[in-house]
């Protein structure tokens, strides 16, 4: 699986090709006119008092000089710029990203669904969703049957099988060792349901060891929905709760709660 840094990696690369390189030249371009424009214009007082050569001397000067100038300092400056805020991207998206699994890390994650609750309490519309907490099952036997880096394999697949159950704009995060949070906005109890089900199939389906399959994999997952306002902390306590009984009944299913308004 393809790590963060490399997503950045590649990303830095492309910036630098072609359209980044195009607008630090227009940016200079249009920088340095300004400031022949500039020195022209503050210039021409003096204007009217030369002769005709002086004046052809005077506007040469007047272009070269802050041409000279202009051009290696913008450049410079619009380079250092740029490569600034390329770097604090790649910054954001390292300090956000789970570095093994590539999907938010927890407090990324909380981040993003506490933004969203607080923006529901000012658009109630928004107010429903669904929050799902997805543990994988005897994860420690994998680990102590196929090493730990067999482990980290496992965690990868499971991670990208649950971002394929996923629609644009839902949010998941690795919240803890072999947890995943998935936060549903607007979903219904049933839509949430049948998402949550759809990634304990799918995680049942993962090929593991890969292309050999000698060990099925499965998660268990608790669920909350909501209609109405709530905080991250209460979401997480009800699904918590339904996942501790989805372990207790066996593991390898999801149990779902609607929460009280
Ligand atoms: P349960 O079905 O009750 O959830 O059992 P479990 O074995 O999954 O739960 P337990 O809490 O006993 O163990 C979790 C295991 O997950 C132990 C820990 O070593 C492993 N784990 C946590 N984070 C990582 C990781 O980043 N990589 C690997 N390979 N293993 C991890
Ligand atoms: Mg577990
Ligand atoms: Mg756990």
């Amino acid at each position: 699986m393809k790590a963060p840094g490399e997503g950045a990696g590649a990303r830095v690369k492309l910036d630098f090709s072609a359209t980044g390189k195009a607008r630090i030249i227009a940016g200079t371009v249009v920088g340095t006119l300004f400031c022949i424009a500039a020195t022209i214009f503050v210039d021409s007082y003096n204007f009217p008092n030369l002769t005709e050569s002086e004046l052809r001397r005077a506007l040469m000067i007047d272009t070269l000089l802050p041409a000279g100038l202009a051009v290696p300092l913008l450049f410079l400056l619009l380079h250092k710029m740029r490569q600034l805020s390329i770097a604090h991207r790649d910054i954001s998206i390292i300090a956000t990203t789970d570095s093994l699994t590539a999907v938010l890390n927890r407090g990324a994650f909380k981040m993003l669904v506490d933004a969203y609750l607080e923006q529901a309490v000012k658009q109630p519309a928004q107010a429903a969703g669904a929050f799902l907490v997805i543990d994988a099952d005897h994860f420690k036997s994998i680990n102590d049957r196929y090493g730990h880096q067999c482990g980290d394999d496992a965690l990868q697949l499971i991670a990208r099988s649950i971002q394929s159950s996923l629609r644009l704009g839902d949010i998941v995060g690795r919240i803890g060792g072999e947890e995943f949070g998935v936060f549903l906005p607007k979903a219904g109890l049933d839509q949430a349901g049948i998402v949550a089900e759809r990634i304990r199939a799918q995680i049942r389906e993962i090929e593991f060891p890969p292309a050999t399959k000698k060990h099925v994999l499965s998660v268990s997952v608790g669920g909350v929905s909501f209609g109405g306002q709530t905080v991250y902390d209460d979401l997480f306590r009800v699904a918590d709760q339904c996942l501790y009984s989805a372990k207790a009944r066996g593991r390898n299913r999801v149990i779902f709660e609607r929460m009280a308004a």
